[in-house]
Order: structure tokens, then sequence, then C-alpha cells
């Protein structure tokens, strides 16, 4: 479990970045950061693996205060994948895969094999795409590397900060239907920045929508979409709202409510 107890950010300037957040994060689930761009979102996330640290408050993984941990082991334990993911140039996809395993000095052979699962899991055939430079892939060949090397060594947190973001519209869905199966199976606790509602409703298990570095609603997607916080969430939400909530409501809720209205009809004496 991760937890954010009060924790703000004030950059220099005084600019109040994230301010007196608090909330857990349950161990494999889920979680969307959503809001405008200058929300907070990135600032929240980075402050996991400390490349940001809190100016205030308290994050602890697993009940360990973060600061009072080695921060290049608290990042090899920390997959992180972001828009423009940033491969090394001079690396093959290969390298690039292996980087944490390498420095982990695991054996060559398993991660030959590994790299070989990573590629196949992430649909890039290992034969084809095992050698080839960042600039022989296309935009979203790249970025299924990029996850490819946040899942590598196998850790039990992922941050993905806007990781689709620049992805054409097709791509960019075959990507999150990927990872949503993918996550399925490998389950791990994943925090997920976006500022796409939908993106945020599709992927998340809960949604934090921030602005301006506050939280305004912490809930399931279809709790959002149909029982907004505030007058802002309502606002985000605008005109998507009856689009997102036919998006949200789950096959066990139309079950439900069919059954709801049979045992209605029944009670009323309708045939049904
Ligand atoms: P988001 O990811 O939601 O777009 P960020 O967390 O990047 O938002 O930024 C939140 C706020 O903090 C913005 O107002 C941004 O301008 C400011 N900010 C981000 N990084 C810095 C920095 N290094 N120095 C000063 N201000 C920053
Ligand atoms: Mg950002």
């Amino acid at each position: 479990m991760i937890t954010f107890d009060n924790v703000s950010k004030i950059y220099p300037g005084n600019i109040a970045a994230v301010v007196n957040l608090s909330l857990e994060i349950a161990d494999g689930e889920t979680l969307v950061l959503l809001g405008t761009s200058g929300s907070g979102k990135t600032t929240t996330m980075k402050m996991v693996n400390r490349l940001i640290e809190p100016s205030f408050g308290r994050i602890t993984i697993k009940g360990v205060d973060i600061m009072d941990m080695d921060p290049i082991g608290l990042r090899r334990g920390i997959g992180y994948a972001i828009q423009h993911i940033g491969l090394f140039p001079h690396m093959n996809v290969s390298e690039n895969i292996s980087v944490v395993p390498r420095l982990l000095k695991w054996d060559r052979t398993k991660i030959s094999q590994h790299v070989d699962k990573l590629l196949t899991m992430v649909g890039l055939g290992p034969d084809e795409f095992r050698y080839r430079y960042p600039s022989q892939l296309s935009g979203g060949q790249n970025q299924r590397v990029g996850v490819a090397r946040a899942l590598a060594a196998d850790p039990p947190i992922v941050l993905m900060d806007e990781p689709f973001g620049a992805l054409d519209p097709i791509t960019r869905e075959q990507l999150q239907n990927e990872f949503i199966e993918l996550e399925s199976k490998i389950k791990k606790t994943v925090i997920f920045v976006t500022h796409d509602i939908f993106e945020a409703v599709k992927m998340g298990d809960r949604i934090a929508l921030l602005d301006r570095g506050f939280l305004h609603q912490l809930s399931t997607p279809l709790e959002l979409v149909t029982n907004p916080a505030n007058e802002f969430v309502e606002q985000f939400l605008g005109q998507h709202r009856l689009q997102l909530s036919l998006l949200t409501i789950t096959v066990e809720t139309i079950l439900t409510k069919r059954q709801d209205a049979r045992t209605l009809f029944a009670n009323e004496q309708f045939p049904c």
C-alpha cells in the first residue's frame, strides 16, 4: 500500500503544485490521477519515486517512509513510463528493456529470455524487434518498448505519466486495451496520469481528480460520473456526462437492474 499523508509540494516562487494531499493506494490497484494541465498530476506521481521531494507531509510504501529509503533502491522497485518514453538511442530494444535487470546483475540467459517474454507481452515479436534501434520503430512501438522497460525488473509498483498521450487515437486505444489485459494478468499497483477523462474511466479502479493541486474527488469511475462531489467535478465532466455514465455502467449493474425490474414487474403481476 502507498499512502500520502498531508503531502504538499511548494515550488520556488511559492507555486503550490500539490496541497495537503492525503490518499491511500491499495496493492494491485490502478489509481488514475486526472486533471487539466498544471493540476499537479506529474508532481504527485514523481514524489512517489523521489524524482521530486515533498515540501511537507509523508509518503509511505508498505508503512515505510520513502524518505528513509535509499532513493536508488526505491526507484529500482518502481517501474516508470512517460509520454516521450526516452529510449536510449544508442541501445537496441533488448538493451533498452534490460537496463535495470543488468544493473541488478541478473544472469544473461535469464535476461534474454525475460526480454523475449516482455516483448511478446507488449505485442512485439521478439525475433523481429529484439535488435532494432529506437529510430527504427514507430511511435506506438517505441511506447510499447517503454512499457516493457517499465515492467522489466518485475516491480510491484508502476508509474505511468500520460504513457499513450502522444499516439494517434487508434494506436492509443489498442495500447490501452493491451495494458488493461496485461494488468489483469500481472496485477501491479499502478499510478496512471492522464488529462483525458475517457482514458481515466477506462483504466482506473479509482480516479483522483485534481485541480490546482487540490484533490476534488477520489472514487470509482462510476461514483465520479454518477455522483460528482462538487460543482468543479460537475463542470469537469461537462457535456460528456451522459456518454461517461453509459461507459461506466458495468454488466453487473445492468444485470442487477434487470433483476430489480423483473421483481418489480412480478410484484405488479406484469409478464416480463
Ligand atoms: P500536471 O502534470 O498536472 O500538468 P505538474 O505537476 O507538472 O502538473 O505542475 C503543477 C504546477 O507546478 C504547475 O503550475 C507547474 O507550472 C508547476 N511546476 C511544475 N514543475 C515545476 C518546477 N520545477 N518549478 C516550478 N514550478 C513547477
Ligand atoms: Mg504532467
